[in-house]
């Protein structure tokens, strides 16, 4: 078993790799042989390396980081970005989701543009090239209202890279304007959109998104939005929620969708897998599905890294480690088994948060790279899309991030998601969401 901070025994040579697969049981070595050929696994292996069991499992991981340092290296990637939550009010109620409030909540609060760009310039003062906007979906929003925001935010800060609106966000966005999810891309690229964010995915399947969040976005749609972005030149991210009532074959089904429309449309950049964080989240709280878990355990997260790295490595060949979802520590292990991105410093995450989960709101760009460092790896500064933006091989090389000397020691200096739905400032009213920037 991995212990995070410490570096994995590794595997380097065919001959060592042979030798591993030697200890698997013949299907399963067979699978991750498959996929270490670049040959495809069916969908009963995808299913078979889900439920590997104990010896299987150490294979796999070891496996998985092999491929990873034979595909992209021993670079592990970063980006400095913000996250800007611009409200919390959302007409939609979906039971992982913490964050949400209805517009009559006394904790309902929405920014105003001059909010957003203010956020925006301070994040590119300490360094950040990508401020992320995602929020909930606000009762009689005016249909273009995120085109108008993302024009607002271009023109105050031209160089940022706007990486924004999940496919739930495109969906009401075009709905609401009453135009069709093309046009409706078409005209947030002119505003100057750089790429979407590829939530709302969940688990791609209609039987488990009914259960899990009634009225969702279904999965035609997603596809429908993603694969509209990509063949207008917007790339997106992609990602899956699990640990909380899907199976093995649902995860499998997923990654194979995901790898299946990467070749179709090659507009992915990377695969983040985000465990479901139960604590808050409204359909754990109330037990109202019946055999609703809570929260991946410690090895199916890695197994979640190592199986996407095996399946999707010729297609999607970045894999995030999450270290919102899962803390530094088990990040640092999912890097061992298959990972090679770190995400970003966020400076305001606030819908894990909201959902409980305990890993803070931000995280210095020097304590990525300790982090890095510490599984023996090379950290490296990246844009959004994936471009190396510089390499730090040496530590004594590194210098100082603007965010490394922000407030050193102090949690949240960007402010948090408690306090900011406290703030009567930004109270939701129902008349604010409906006023362009
Ligand atoms: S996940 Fe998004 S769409 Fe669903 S309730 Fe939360 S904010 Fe609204």
């Amino acid at each position: 078993m991995l212990t995070p901070g410490e570096p994995a025994e590794t595997l380097r040579t065919e001959a060592e790799v042979e030798s591993a697969l030697g200890q698997a049981t013949p299907a399963v070595a067979r699978a991750i042989e498959d996929c270490l050929q670049g040959r495809d696994p069916s969908e009963p292996q995808v299913v078979d390396l889900f439920r590997t069991g104990e010896t299987d499992y150490r294979v796999l991981l070891k496996a998985a980081d092999f491929l990873r340092w034979r595909t992209v290296g021993d670079d592990v990637t970063y980006v400095v970005n913000r996250n800007i939550n611009f409200t919390n009010v959302c007409v939609k109620r979906c039971g992982f989701c913490a964050f949400s409030r209805t517009a009559a909540s006394t904790e309902g609060y929405h920014l105003p543009p001059e909010e957003i760009v203010r956020r925006t310039l301070e994040a590119e003062r300490y360094g950040a090239s990508e401020v992320c906007i995602q929020a909930g979906l606000p009762p009689g929003m005016d249909g273009r209202y995120y085109i108008d925001l993302c024009r607002t935010v271009k023109e105050a800060a031209p160089s940022i890279h706007l990486h924004a609106f999940s496919p739930e966000e495109i969906l009401y966005g075009s709905r609401q304007s009453r135009l069709s999810i093309h046009d409706y891309l078409r005209e947030l690229k002119e505003a100057g959109i750089g790429s979407l964010p590829g939530t709302s995915a969940e688990i791609l399947d209609d039987r488990v998104r009914k259960i899990i969040a009634p009225g969702r976005i279904s999965t035609d749609q997603w596809i429908k939005v993603i694969t509209t972005a990509h063949s207008l030149g917007i790339p997106t991210s992609s990602t899956i929620m699990y640990g909380h009532l899907e199976t093995p074959l649902h995860r499998a089904r997923h990654l194979l969708l995901l790898r299946d429309l990467q070749r179709r449309t090659h507009g992915f950049t990377e695969f983040v897998p985000l465990s479901f964080i139960h604590s808050e989240a409204p359909m754990f709280a109330d037990r109202r599905i019946p055999g609703i878990r809570a929260g991946a355990s410690r090895s199916e997260v890695l197994k979640m890294h190592a199986v996407a790295r095996l399946v999707l490595n010729g297609d999607i060949p970045n894999i995030q480690a999450s270290w919102v979802k899962e803390g530094l520590d088990l990040g640092q292990a999912c890097l061992q088994s298959g990972a090679n991105d770190f995400g970003g410093t966020l400076m305001n995450e606030s819908i894990s948060t909201a959902a409980g989960a305990p890993h803070g709101q931000l995280v210095r760009p020097r304590d990525l790279r300790r982090r890095i460092r510490q599984v023996g790896r090379t950290p490296a500064l990246r844009s959004t899309l994936y471009a190396i933006l510089r390499r730090f091989p040496d530590e004594s090389q590194d210098g100082q991030d603007p965010l490394d000397t922000l407030d050193a020691g102090r949690k949240d200096p960007f402010g948090s998601y408690h306090q900011l739905i406290q703030q009567e400032e930004f109270r939701f009213s129902s008349g604010g969401s409906r006023q362009n920037p």
